[in-house]
């Protein structure tokens, strides 16, 4: 990639796109951003900034127009595991147009790279019953037994970007990211997912109160800090890999450690009150790097330590703003 390259990114008034967008205009790039809403919490730092609905067609052409070299394909109807059980058809139909119409309209526009951003939502349910899960490699998606609404849309659109490259030679990459977090990502209102959910719901309680978690909280994942994902972003652009690749940490937590974690940090006693009613998603789901590192030749290394301490600050201080935080003096890690 050349500093003279004109990038597109979509979904850059979401969380990902956001960053990713300050991150290439930091090193120089000539950026457009295209959304159904602008960024939420911030500015965006993007050359242009169009609000174009995805869905239509002509509004791809719009958005992949004047000579666009890379498009990082990230606009996506998403949110986090209750919002994304609770409307499966909504979601899959709303992708499924964003996706197949950005990959045409990028094509018919002649951009030279297309990154589509797939989730680790793709891998077959059946491999993740357990807590201790196996990390998940990515020839595990198939037979495919994906997430329903989500991820079999996700996969479906995986599957079309092979097809692009094999019929039309487009250049196509894609990402299986496993949960990602940080700051300036939604963190109520639906759609957040559950680190972001977490420390609010710790931000919000008072000292020695209690808080609902959603299931037995023994539920695993690994989580990914959002300047590490950004980072694997570019490098997979950059890259001549073409078949879908994992982008996260190998670290598995369960929801309950994350909990403990959070409170550290905030420097709070707290009780879980586990909510057994609520969707938890899979039981265990972890991330194999070794695909990701024999490609990259790196992988993320922001500890969850780390990276939870200023997502944690970020929410605290939002929630304050509001008059809705309840803050302790905090303990060192
Ligand atoms: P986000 O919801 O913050 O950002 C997605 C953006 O897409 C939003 O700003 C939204 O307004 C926009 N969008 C939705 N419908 C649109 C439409 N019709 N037209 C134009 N824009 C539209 O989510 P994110 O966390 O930044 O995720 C970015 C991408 O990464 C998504 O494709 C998501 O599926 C994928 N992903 C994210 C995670 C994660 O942990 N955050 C995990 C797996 C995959």
């Amino acid at each position: 990639m050349t500093k003279g390259n004109r990038i597109l990114v979509t979904g850059a008034g979401g969380f990902i796109g956001h960053h990713l967008v300050k991150r290439l205009r930091t090193e120089g790039y000539w950026v457009r951003g295209a959304d159904i809403k602008a960024p939420e919490y911030e500015a965006t730092d993007a050359n242009e900034f169009e609000i174009l609905d995805l869905r239509q067609f002509d509004n791809c052409l719009l958005a992949a127009r004047g000579r666009i070299d890379q498009v990082y394909n990230l606009a996506a109807d998403m949110g986090g595991i209750g919002f994304i059980t609770a409307n499966h058809a909504e979601v899959a139909r709303n992708n499924i147009l964003i996706n197949a119409h950005m990959l045409e309209a990028s094509r018919i526009q002649g951009v030279r790279r297309f990154l589509f951003s797939s989730s680790a939502c793709v891998y077959a349910q059946s491999r993740q019953t357990k807590p201790e899960v196996t990390p998940l490699r990515e020839q595990d998606a198939y037979p495919a037994d994906p997430e329903p609404g989500y991820g079999w849309e996700k996969l479906y659109a995986e599957q079309l970007c092979s097809y692009y490259w094999q019929d039309y030679r487009f250049p196509t990459r894609v990402v299986r990211f496993h949960n990602v977090y940080g700051p300036l990502g939604t963190y109520e209102g639906g759609r957040e997912k559950a680190p972001a959910a977490i420390c609010r719901k710790i931000a919000s309680a008072r000292n020695h109160g209690s808080i609902e978690i959603w299931g037995d909280g023994e539920q695993t994942r690994s989580f990914m800090y959002v300047d590490d994902c950004v980072e694997g972003l570019i490098r997979l652009m950059a890259s001549e890999y073409v078949e879908p690749l994992n982008l996260g940490t190998d670290r598995l937590i369960s929801i309950n450690g994350l909990v403990e974690l959070v409170c550290r940090i905030a420097g709070k006693q707290l009780t879980m009150k586990h909510d057994l009613s609520k969707p938890q998603g899979v039981r265990g789901r972890n991330s194999d790097n070794r695909l990701l590192r024999d490609v990259l030749h790196w992988e993320p290394s922001i500890t969850l330590e780390t990276g939870l301490d200023t997502t944690y600050s970020w929410i605290e201080s939002e929630l304050a703003r509001a008059g809705r935080a309840q803050s302790e003096v905090a303990v060192q890690l």
